[in-house]
């Protein structure tokens, strides 16, 4: 059985815990699913929640960290089911804003939620928010896979969740969550990210954006975590990937 939770980060005031439930219904096809929670002096703020099939679960394991209702914000990286599935669940459940490139607000309803007044909907170039004495930063990770897609960078822990950017097809059945050696992890790399990816040309921009920033772990919403070393090797590998429309005569 998989550790299903791991805080990666804690001074005393803020928190940035990891989640991995998997919607067991997909079990064969080895796609974990992360989900992260920010708590900062009791207040809250989920990260990519997923499908409806974990609401239950997730929201049972985030309360213990900080009450549904206290949740302020909850982040949506772009628009899958993976990520939104269960924005209607969480709607009812608390009374965060939910934030979300503009691109997708529309597409929600098919999600079953209605109250489009509960959308922050982030412009392309993204936007910087006040959270408690630190700041959210949404990063724009366009076509990486989505058109509308942000990862976010958490400035308090030094945390920048990457949404679908870092993620790989991995079981995660045991209890280590992050990279242990980047060239045996680039396999499990490769095939997601050139396929879902939209070209080298974004992916070198999303890295120029992060490169300004001071990041020590990069989290992604499947599988394993960056973490020292491992994050520039990430992101020097991510800069020379080709992929998407780089090899358009595979596709076409
Ligand atoms: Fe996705």
């Amino acid at each position: 059985m998989a550790n299903k939770e791991k805080v990666l980060f804690d001074n005393g005031v803020h928190k940035f815990i990891m989640f991995s439930f998997d919607d067991e219904s997909q079990e064969d096809s080895y796609l974990s699913v992360n989900q992260y929670l920010i708590v900062q002096k009791n207040t809250g703020v989920l990260i990519d929640p997923g499908s409806e099939a974990i609401f239950d679960e997730l929201s049972e394991a985030v309360s213990k960290y900080v009450p549904l209702e206290n949740i302020k914000f909850i982040f949506l990286s772009h628009q899958d089911p993976d990520v939104s599935g269960s924005i209607t669940q969480w709607s009812v459940s608390t009374s965060a804003k939910f934030i979300i490139s503009a691109l997708w607000v529309r597409f929600m309803s098919h999600y079953g939620f209605l109250d489009m007044s509960r959308i922050m909907p982030l412009a392309d170039h993204g936007a910087k928010i006040n959270f408690g004495d630190n700041y959210l930063q949404f990063v724009p990770a366009h076509f990486l896979h989505s058109p509308g897609n942000f990862s976010m960078y958490d400035s308090a822990s030094k945390i920048l969740f990457s949404g679908d950017i870092g993620a790989a097809i991995v079981n995660m059945d045991d209890d280590y969550k992050h990279v242990q050696n980047f060239d045996e992890h680039k396999v499990y790399l490769e095939g997601f990210h050139k396929r879902y990816m939209g070209s080298n040309k974004l992916c070198r921009a999303w890295v120029n954006h992060v490169e300004k920033l001071d990041v020590e772990i990069i989290a992604p919403q499947h599988g394993l975590l960056f973490e020292g070393e491992n994050v520039r090797l990430f992101l020097d590998w991510l800069k020379e990937l080709e992929c998407g429309s780089d090899n358009i005569d595979a596709l076409y």
